[in-house]
């Protein structure tokens, strides 16, 4: 177990996430398959450890962004199958083929790039993208699949494993978009010849809420880590979610400001009377941005703001009387009957909640629960 030596740290419940896997699971249809979205670190929540606490759940396959976030994955002992959902370098093809990682292709030039690079007694599993709507990546023409599947059958070393899509909109409430993505999906896989093993299209909103995208098998990324894929359609989650997530700091100071004092760069704040002012080792560096500013944390199951100047690596708060060095404060999470959810600082940060969780920093140690207990923490600097 690796420590740490601040009073700042993440509390990642896995317990969570494992219950959260359970109750979408269940809502499944047998036969088909789940993958685990664990990009970006595990949206911040750490990836490895999410990946193992997914598997145990019984999810099937992996989903990370890039080469380097599988290639991190497999280094730190997950042997299940991890597809890149991005785009990589058809000269890395032979990287992801060691890896024995899938990989998404987009356009049929990549194929043929790839094939240059592959090692002779080598194989890679692919998945092929087609662009329904999003924009982003994937294949639009019916002559590019036409392409691709020509030159599949001469190169048996690409394995075709799944074919996919991404909605755009699947967490609003007005639906015309995603239906003609769904419809434009439909057609897309009407021009391939020899439909693959594994279709995929829903994201954790789409799934939710529409059990006829739910295909072969569903991606899910936010919902598993407890957070609703928006606000607009919060109340038409189908079971209740478990927000993994909790950031927790403790007062390293505490001292009184006399009435006209102030506290922080640009003096912004001045009590006007004798007041508490708490000190929290925390702040933009470690993702707990300047724009947080004026916002409430909890001690003792009682919201308390923040004020002045969110600093680089400390903020202030006051404090309603004299607390001891060492009380716990939360800043994002449960404390007694209160709760600070990733919603309320998404809110004021004017964002979504997946943005809140990715940027908390590494620099931040992450503590695990898993089966209630701390299961290990992980410090990124040492
Ligand atoms: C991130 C991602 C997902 C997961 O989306 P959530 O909204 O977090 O469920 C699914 N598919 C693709 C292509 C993604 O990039």
């Amino acid at each position: 177990m690796e420590a740490y030596y601040r009073d700042t740290w993440a509390e990642i419940n896995l317990d969570y996430i494992y219950e959260n896997i359970r109750v979408m699971k269940d809502r499944l249809p047998k036969g088909v398959k789940m993958f685990a979205a664990v990009k970006a670190n595990g949206y911040g929540h750490g990836d490895w450890q999410v990946a193992e606490t997914a598997l145990e759940a019984g999810v099937d396959y992996l989903a990370v962004a890039f080469l380097d976030e599988a290639i991190a994955l497999r280094k730190k002992g997950i042997e299940a199958p991890i597809l890149v959902l991005g785009a990589i370098r058809p000269n890395d093809s032979s990287v992801a083929a060691y890896w024995g990682i899938t990989v998404t292709v987009f356009a049929a030039t990549w194929l043929i790039e790839a094939e240059k690079c592959l090692k002779e007694d080598q194989t890679l599993t692919i998945h092929i993208k087609f662009d329904s709507g999003m924009g982003r990546l994937g294949i639009k023409e019916r002559h590019e699949i036409a392409r691709i599947e020509e030159f599949l059958d001469g190169n048996p070393q690409f394995g075709l494993e799944g074919i996919y899509t991404h909605f755009a909109t699947s967490d609003e409430l007005d639906v015309t978009y995603y239906e003609k993505q769904f419809s434009t999906f439909q057609d897309m896989l009407s021009w391939v010849k020899v439909r693959p093993e594994i279709v995929h299209a829903s994201n954790s909103a789409s799934s939710l809420r529409f059990d006829k995208t739910n295909f072969s098998a569903i991606r899910v990324g936010i919902s598993m880590y407890g957070l609703t894929p928006s606000l607009e359609m919060e109340h038409l989650l189908p079971i209740p979610l478990k927000e993994a997530f909790s950031l927790k700091t403790k007062l390293v100071h505490v001292k009184k400001l006399n009435a006209g004092e102030s506290v922080s760069y640009g003096a912004t704040y001045t009590s006007k009377e004798d007041e508490w002012i708490g000190t929290l080792p925390i702040g933009y560096a470690d993702g707990w941005l300047r724009k947080l500013q004026g916002m409430e944390v909890l001690i003792e199951g009682e919201r308390v703001p923040l004020v002045g100047r969110i600093c680089m690596d400390q903020c202030m708060v006051k404090l309603p009387k004299r607390y001891k060095i060492g009380e716990t404060v939360t800043l994002i999470g449960q404390n007694g009957n209160q709760m600070i959810s990733v919603n309320e600082v998404a809110h004021k940060l004017e964002t979504i909640n997946y943005e809140v969780v990715c940027m908390i920093s590494s620099r931040v140690p992450r503590k695990y629960i898993r089966n209630k207990n701390v299961k290990c923490i992980h410090n990124s600097l040492l």
